[in-house]
């Protein structure tokens, strides 16, 4: 009864998140269902025990990539698969403790991740703010608040059904961009936890995740809706950083508008379907 009650108030949590969301954007109707005809959540392990290793299905094993992936130049070795819930709170004391980078000299706290380390879903930001820097958490100033919502309309948990991380683990300066040195200083961190998590979609979100991610000069407003392959094997969609969305500008309608385009192609590949309306 328990576990029904929650299912009725996510789905209404979702509902309304994916009505706002939509009067946000203007836009309007119902995504097709996934390929694999799923229902909400299915295939993101949802309803798993906490704490269990190995929850999620694989994917059937395909020859070739999705037809909408670009082919991998260089075919990767498969990853063995680490116990995540082991050496995630290990590294997480490992970056509380790193210096490797000038960050460290001006941050207040580390930021490592939130989120479910299970999930399939895995949202990749450029690095810490003020609000974040304080409570030790990414995402969890306005932009994060935007994110929240955004997943929430995707019929999904912020916090149980994605894992939420940044390329940099510590605020830079005045929140200016990350230097190439403090991204390649850390980028091995954002790398291990990818291989942890074993995500089986990535959202790349903005320039800088972007850039670091593909190794591309390419800007976002060029790569974002374009799946991509992350190390040749995992999908990566770009899109655009929530802060970005926040912004006021003439584009701004148009920017989220293309950000739900991105995130319903996620939830397509995932196998979602939208909470229906009422
Ligand atoms: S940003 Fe990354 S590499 Fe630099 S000090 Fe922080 S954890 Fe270490």
């Amino acid at each position: 009864m328990t576990d029904f009650r929650d299912e009725a108030a996510q789905l209404v949590r979702s509902l309304r998140a994916y009505v706002e969301w939509q009067a946000e954007t203007g836009a309007h109707g119902i995504p097709r269902v996934g390929k694999q005809g799923g229902r909400l959540g299915q295939g993101l392990g949802l309803g798993q025990p906490a704490g269990a290793t190995a929850v999620r299905q694989e994917p059937e094993p395909s020859p070739t990539p999705p037809a909408h992936v670009e082919a991998p130049k260089t075919p990767t070795a498969p990853i063995v698969q680490l116990d995540r819930h082991v050496r995630l709170p290990q590294m997480a004391q490992e970056v509380a403790g790193c210096t490797k980078c000038g960050l460290s000299a001006t941050r207040n706290k580390t930021v490592f991740s939130r989120g479910n380390p299970e999930a399939a879903l895995m949202f990749i930001g450029e690095a810490p703010g003020a609000d974040e820097d304080e409570q030790g958490l990414p995402f969890v100033g306005k932009a994060g608040q935007l994110l929240d919502r955004m997943i929430a309309a995707m019929g999904l948990d912020p916090e149980r059904d994605v894992y939420i991380c940044n390329i940099v683990k510590c605020r830079p300066p005045e929140n200016r961009r990350p230097l190439p040195e403090e991204m390649s200083s850390c980028f091995p961190f954002v790398n291990e936890q990818i291989d942890l998590v074993a995500p089986k979609v990535i959202v790349a979100m903005g320039n800088t995740a972007v850039a670091a991610m593909l190794d591309t000069k390419l800007g976002i407003t060029r790569l974002r809706g374009q799946w991509k392959l992350y190390r040749g094997r995992i999908p990566l969609m770009p899109t655009y950083h929530p802060s970005y969305l926040l912004r006021p500008s003439p584009q701004q309608l148009e920017a989220k508008r293309q950000a739900w385009d991105d995130l319903q192609a996620v939830m397509k590949e995932l196998g979602l379907s939208l909470p229906k309306k009422a």
